[in-house]
């Protein structure tokens, strides 16, 4: 990763979600959101009132999972080079919060998908549970036979070689990010100590879309 720093405001977060929500997420159908905690928290209420109907329309439920990554040092041989798990620090509830997921569009939310481990692990890990609820159904259940679909949100997507993968079906048609940028490190409004500092940062050291930029730089 390169040391240089890009910020991003409330306002482009705003503005990412209403456009992803109003554009490319609309033919989802998304009627259950699941965020990541902390990143997902914010793009995913935002998200909610964009992602809804009409102004009388329910609130779409938001879920929250908390993942984290950390750094596994060996401890049989110094040489084993260290490896980066995720460990689950709040999940859903088996017999009500996962059965909720059958037969629904749900859209997991996240700030940014950098290794995409913590995706990969969060996608595998609800598809897998969500078959274990459905298998607890009584056969009768209407719900058994009904499909559960995962969509993926982020804010930015970093240009780089993943260590996890995604299914492709799901990168291709059921993944949406706002932004691709480079190997940056992302300074997000919600981590800043001095939010004034952070927005004049901002100015300095926007988000560069590397998407948009290739393009415009090669229809000039
Ligand atoms: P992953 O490597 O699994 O895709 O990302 C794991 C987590 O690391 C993200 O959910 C996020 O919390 C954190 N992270 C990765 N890259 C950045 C970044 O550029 N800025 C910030 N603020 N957090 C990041």
């Amino acid at each position: 990763m390169s040391d240089q720093k890009q910020y991003a405001t409330y306002n482009d977060v705003h503005n990412l979600c209403k456009e992803a929500a109003k554009g490319p997420l609309e033919k989802f159908q998304i009627n259950l959101i699941i965020a990541i905690g902390g990143g997902g928290y914010i793009p995913a209420r935002i998200l909610r009132s964009f992602l809804k109907k009409t102004p009388d329309a329910p609130n779409i439920p938001i879920q929250a999972i908390g993942l984290s990554l950390y750094e596994r040092l060996g401890t049989d041989s110094v040489e084993e080079a260290p490896g980066t798990e995720v460990k689950r620090l709040q999940w859903l509830d088996m017999n009500s919060s996962m059965a909720n997921l059958i037969g629904k569009n749900v859209l997991i939310v996240d700030e940014v998908d950098d290794t995409r481990t913590t995706l990969k692990y969060a996608v595998e890990e609800l598809e897998k549970d969500v078959e274990e609820a459905r298998k607890q159904l009584p056969a009768e259940d209407e719900k058994k036979n009904k499909e559960t679909k995962f969509h993926v949100f982020v804010l930015h997507n970093k240009d780089k070689a993943k260590k996890g993968d995604l299914p492709k079906d799901m990168t291709a048609n059921r993944y949406h990010a706002a932004v691709t940028t480079g190997d940056v490190w992302i300074c997000y409004p919600w981590e800043a100590e001095n939010i004034e500092q952070h927005d004049r940062e901002a100015k300095l050291h926007p988000i560069v879309d590397t998407k948009k930029t290739t393009v415009e730089e090669s229809s000039t």
